[in-house]
């Protein structure tokens, strides 16, 4: 596996081999701003996701997060099965507060014996109708328009019959593909790599029912060593099904929410920052001795890729410090000294078209 320091390399490495053609002889060679890999340059995300909508997610879960100041994802069965027609203003209010409602299917069929309905029963059609009618009562009740994901019921990702398996895996993934932008498995373990991630089959630290903190922590280790992005699958939080307690999920967030170098994150915002670091073309349009000019361009959905990115500029050696804009607009911008190198951190908007950077 590759560690995930390598991208920064590779894309501060390509910068600048895209940066020679465009300077020209004459000029200095000057290197181009390239995103970091997570937000304000922190070092590793994690993102808390709790499937099923339970009652303890609603009466715990939410207001553990919020006591915390983070937020999570919470992939919903819209059926009548789950609370999500039986208390809908608790789930406005938690999508209120800055949590992401995802969705898990309408009935959450599924391969195991002991749940039902089974997948095994589905034909394309039904699965396909799991996903539009879970897609459209979590839009109709929040409005929402920034794109939504998903999390496989079980973590299977395909249905029917025995003979159907192997076609119908492709189908699973074209329906998820056709209504949500990101889903995330279950029986998959691993640290999301940003530069390798399928946004489709997006994996999870290790299942965590009846874990303690400190246990959870170990899950969470070899993402933050290795730079990466670790998502924790819960379901219920003080009861209910594979839980984890209150206190437990309280130790977490308290540890998250003091670790600021950590992203915490919701499911779909991590999707959104990696894919668009993926995707950002950066290059110089203007160069003079106290200003250098560079272009962007976004080419994902806009009103799916609305995140901030965080850019990191090398500054030419004879600059003390800068001041930047983007899109004419200010911009906060933080000037570290890395032993003989300085670089500007700056926060730009998404769809930003045109950032520059003043000698100061
Ligand atoms: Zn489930």
């Amino acid at each position: 596996m590759k560690n995930s320091i390598s991208r920064r390399q590779f894309l501060g490495a390509a910068a600048a081999a895209a940066a020679l053609p465009s300077v020209g002889a004459s000029a200095p060679a000057a290197a181009i701003p390239s995103p970091t890999m997570w937000p304000q340059d922190r070092s590793a995300a994690v993102s808390l996701t709790f499937d099923d909508a339970m009652q303890t997610q609603l009466d715990n879960a939410g207001p553990i997060l919020k006591k915390h100041g983070l937020n999570g994802t919470f992939f919903v069965i819209t059926g009548p099965s789950s609370t999500w027609l039986k208390r809908p203003d608790d789930w406005r209010r938690l999508a209120a507060e800055g949590n992401e409602i995802g969705s898990h299917t309408v009935h959450h069929p599924c391969m195991l014996k002991a749940i039902k309905p089974h997948s095994q029963d589905y034909t394309p059609e039904m699965m396909l109708k799991e996903m539009r009618d879970s897609s459209e009562s979590i839009i109709e009740r929040l409005g929402t328009r920034r794109g939504l994901t998903f999390a496989y019921p079980c973590g299977d990702m395909t249905f029917g019959s025995e003979a159907d398996l192997a076609r119908n895996q492709a189908r699973y993934l074209d329906y998820v593909a056709q209504y949500y932008f990101a889903a995330r498995g279950y029986n998959s373990w691993a640290p999301v790599v940003a530069e390798d991630i399928n946004p489709l089959t997006v994996p999870v630290l290790g299942w965590t029912a009846g874990k303690d903190f400190p246990s959870l922590l170990d899950l969470l280790e070899p993402a933050r060593q290795g730079h990466n992005w670790g998502v924790f699958p819960f379901h219920g939080a003080g009861g209910q099904w594979l839980s984890v307690t209150s206190q437990t999920l309280d130790e977490l967030a308290g540890f998250l929410a003091r670790h600021t170098e950590i992203w915490a994150a919701t499911f779909g915002d991590v999707v959104r920052y990696i894919q668009e670091t993926l995707t950002l073309q950066v290059e110089p349009s203007e160069s003079t001795e106290r200003r250098r000019q560079f272009a962007l361009s976004w080419p994902l959905d806009a009103k799916i890729y609305d995140l901030p990115l965080t850019l990191n500029w090398k500054l030419p050696s004879q600059w003390g410090s800068c001041t930047a804009t983007a899109d004419g607009k200010p911009l906060d911008c933080s000037v570290q000294a890395n032993g003989g190198e300085k670089a500007a951190l700056v926060d730009i908007p998404a769809q930003t078209k045109t950032v520059r950077f003043v000698k100061k």
